[in-house]
């Protein structure tokens, strides 16, 4: 493939798609009916800042409506467009399906920089995107629910739900009508870092199953292994820190917009994040060796490559360098298909997007769930569960008491046991069971064909196969 042309971000996911299609059996006309993007709305508005008038494009773009409401984040960046916008929109469909989020597949974009604009210039360029998206039903709890994606995060969607009350004041669903909101505003808790703690799991999940990693060409655990992470942002910042803290994987390699750092012995995540909150870059951190041509480390010597940041940054320029084993896509579409070819010929496994960074949407169900259903999780059972388990208590003490020196309750037993579940500690369960669940409905078809060779066919097979069956229940 190196020499050809490369795709755009949407035929690369067309391609993809395809190579998948091809290996299933649907009926005529079906595969394209579910390939093609059903709508993009977008919108050019003007917003009176500091004495001028500046005209802003955004979009919304809905992929698949074989469920409803559809779901996807929205994207603040200069290198927002039509073609991006609909190559996310089409993974958010997939990742839906893979992942049972009862959604259909939706993503909009703003073409701004938002680091160019205060504070109340930023809320009131969204409450106008919001404004012109709600006006629509595109922005709606029952049709369109959009979330945080890069350039967005709790902010912008507590303006968002606040624009869309304002407009529908007698709705009582109204704050269902996006997700990724803070706490205090109908958010959830876990939300924020879902889609970093989802690639843990992830992770972990890939490496309770022997037979994979040896097809990565890797043995052990994560402990110890060695990662190299590119973008410390919202994703890339708490797959780290996880993997680092909890699960004793070492960061050699950390990739920002101003070079990258390496340091074999690893890197604190934690300082390293700190440092970048302070001076806005890697640049001149002193426990780790800078290079300005930041992307060269994606070629780094490592276990595991974790590309948390843009698409597209593997590509037919670098992906035959590219010496990771085992590459878990937690940005959108980092890989492009030409890339995927060559990497899946070198024997690379790599966890694709629509699964590895699906931990966001999932807890993006649980938010609208909860907003749904009015009432915070654990909310009905936490005390109760507590005095079940104070039960038992008593009657360990009394055999403790009993049996005297020969046995007692391990020290911290008692206060653990006696915890009753909080919503944090519900939604990471939620998580964990869909990251496992997920994972084996993929590997199930990667191991189970012989004309399969990859996880992302394999998702993709799994994602196409529940679209076509509730587009064929429900018709068209
Ligand atoms: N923007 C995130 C994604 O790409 C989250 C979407 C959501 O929560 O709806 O998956």
């Amino acid at each position: 493939m190196t020499g050809t042309k490369e795709p755009s971000f949407r035929e690369s996911v067309d391609l993809m798609f395809n190579r998948a299609a091809s290996l299933m059996d649907l009926p005529p006309g079906l595969e394209e009916k579910i390939r093609v993007c059903n709508a993009t709305y977008t919108v050019r508005f003007g917003v009176r800042l500091r004495g001028d008038i500046h005209t802003f494009t955004g979009y919304r773009s809905v992929h698949s409506e074989h469920m409803e409401p559809v779901k996807g984040g929205i994207r603040y960046a200069m290198a927002v467009n039509q073609d991006e916008v609909e190559a996310l929109a089409a993974l958010m469909t997939y990742k839906c399906a893979l992942v049972e989020t009862p959604f259909g597949g939706s993503k909009g974009g703003l073409r701004i920089d938002p680091r160019k604009y205060e504070e109340h210039e930023l809320e009131q360029i969204t409450r106008r995107f919001a404004y012109e998206l709600a006006k629509r039903d595109l922005i709606n709890p029952s049709q369109n629910v959009p979330a945080p994606d890069m350039g967005t995060g709790e902010r912008e969607m507590a303006w968002m739900a606040d624009q869309y009350a304002r407009m529908n004041t007698t709705d009582i669903n109204s704050r269902a009508c996006v997700t990724g909101k803070p706490l205090n505003a109908g958010g959830i808790a876990g939300r924020v870092e879902a889609t970093g703690r989802g690639i843990q799991y992830a992770l972990r999940e890939f490496f309770r199953n022997p037979e994979d990693i040896k097809a990565a060409g890797l043995s052990g655990t994560l402990d110890g292994k060695r990662v190299v992470v590119q973008g410390l942002g919202n994703v890339g910042y708490h797959a780290a820190k996880f993997l680092s803290e909890e699960d004793g994987s070492r960061i050699v390699g950390v990739i920002e917009w101003d070079g990258a750092l390496y340091n074999p012995d690893g890197i604190d995540v934690e300082s390293v994040r700190q440092w970048i909150v302070k001076h806005g870059g890697v640049k001149d951190y002193p426990d780790a060796t800078h290079t300005a041509e930041g992307s060269s480390v994606l070629e780094a010597d490592c276990d595991i490559l974790v590309p948390a940041a843009l698409e597209g940054v593997i590509n037919l320029s670098n992906a035959d360098r590219i010496k990771a084993p085992l590459i878990i896509e937690a940005a959108n579409g980092p890989v492009t298909a030409g890339a995927d070819e060559i990497l899946r010929k070198k024997g690379t496994v790599i966890i694709p997007d629509m699964y590895a960074n699906a931990g966001g949407v999932t807890v993006s169900y649980f938010e609208w769930v909860k907003n749904l259903s009015h009432i915070r999780f654990g909310r009905m059972q936490r005390r109760q569960e507590e005095s079940r388990h104070e039960l038992i208590i008593s009657e360990l003490e009394r055999l403790d008491r009993y049996l005297g020196d020969a046995w007692s309750m391990s020290p911290d037993f008692k206060s653990k046991y006696l915890k009753g579940a909080g919503e944090l500690e519900l939604v990471r369960s939620g998580l964990d069971d869909t990251m496992r669940i997920a994972y084996q409905a993929m590997r199930e078809v990667w191991h189970s064909r012989s004309d399969v060779d990859d996880l992302r066919t394999a998702a993709y097979i799994v994602a196409i196969d529940r679209v076509s069956k509730s587009y064929r229940a429900k018709g068209l």
